[in-house]
């Protein structure tokens, strides 16, 4: 902040997100899988029960050095991308779209092998076991993702699915569900035209996902309609599924195990929510308002206003101008024709954006 001019400045605290994941539980006395450490009997808390409010003290002081360093023209903007809360468990979606006849293995002797395999506990969760009782299980944290999938892929995977008979399978953290379209998936078989009528089907039969208890698991389904927009809309997924609040959420890839809910396989215990934090303070910021459904997607056209600059016209989001003393008087500008034609992005750019990914340990 001090070495190099500057017009916006941004920092980011990956820290509470990544204790948040793993310390949840021994904060959160609800917890399924609290802990409170080796001195409990004594009603001794476990050595992290206070690591989260730690974590957070100390991301505020950061913050506090910050705004010694800014003057007082600077507008300050605290946000979180997510919230967070309580994990139970993971649901292995397709494992239920099996047992529901909506996705099928294939037939031949390899596959037949991998899947007895996988119920006989030669799965990732297993070895994820074995791993962590010998003490090695950084090892994983240190292979390269590329790495890491092809070891996921000797286990039963996509690989094993057999398209020509599967309707719907699911990929992606939290509950993303995809319909094995033709046209779309290389293997689809579901026309365009019955996309609907097959989406209800899917979404019939997920709201039969029960725990041992008989307990309805899931909270809401999300049509692709409702949240996407825009000309790659349809490439998204057809529907999101929230699982008890939540508090489940779908493992990313095939199957940890051959169970339809089962335990997270690197332990977490907390995880994201889709209520977020958002601060404002400077000049010409109202003082102690309350903001009532604000959007992530309001945040750029809200930072592009407060630097003085116009806001695209077709950008998604609208300036929060209720965080203002005076209502804004935001100047919008049209994106020329020619300067809406999608360029793509070149090898150097590409590269870039990788890099920033593996940076935030996305890749
Ligand atoms: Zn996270």
């Amino acid at each position: 902040m001090q070495a190099e001019p500057w017009d916006v400045f941004m920092l980011h605290f990956l820290s509470l997100d990544v204790m948040q994941h793993g310390l949840w539980r021994f904060m959160d006395p609800t917890h399924p899988r609290h802990e409170t450490g080796p001195s409990s009997p004594d009603g001794a808390g476990s050595p992290y029960e206070n690591a989260i409010r730690d974590g957070y003290a100390r991301v505020d002081a950061a913050i506090g050095k910050m705004l010694d360093v800014a003057d007082d023209e600077t507008i300050v903007l605290v946000m979180s991308d997510h919230g967070f809360g309580p994990l139970h468990a993971i649901v292995n979606l397709n494992n239920y779209l099996m047992e529901k006849g909506l996705l099928h293995l294939k037939r031949d002797p390899w596959t037949r092998l991998k899947a007895a395999a996988f119920r006989q506990g030669l799965t990732p969760a297993t070895i994820f076991r074995w791993m962590s009782r010998l003490g090695v299980q950084d090892l994983v944290a240190r292979t390269s993702k590329g790495t890491r999938n092809k070891m996921m892929g000797k286990f039963l995977s996509y690989d094993a699915v057999d398209w020509s008979r599967t309707v719907a399978y699911s990929m992606g953290h939290v509950g993303q569900i995809y319909l094995n379209i033709a046209g779309r998936e290389p293997d689809g078989i579901v026309a365009r035209k019955d996309r609907l009528p097959v989406l209800e089907q899917v979404m019939d039969a997920l709201k039969e996902l029960r725990d041992e208890a008989g307990r309805p698991l899931v909270t809401r389904l999300i049509p692709r309609r409702e949240i996407y927009h825009g000309s790659h809309a349809e490439h998204g997924p057809d529907l999101h599924v929230v699982l008890d609040d939540y508090q489940m959420i779908s493992f990313p890839l095939f199957a940890t195990d051959d169970k339809i809910i089962t335990e997270q396989i690197r332990g977490d215990s907390g995880c994201h929510r889709s209520e977020g934090v958002f601060i404002a303070s400077g000049p010409g910021i109202g003082r102690g308002k309350t903001l009532v459904g604000a959007n992530i997607l309001d945040l750029a056209p809200t930072i592009l206003h407060l630097a003085g600059l116009p806001v695209r016209s077709e950008m998604d989001g609208r300036v929060l101008g209720e965080i203002l003393e005076t209502p804004p008087d935001v100047r919008f500008t049209e994106t020329q024709p020619e300067q809406r034609q999608e360029t793509g992005l070149d090898e150097v750019e590409s590269a870039e954006v990788e890099e920033r990914l593996r940076g935030l340990g996305y890749l």
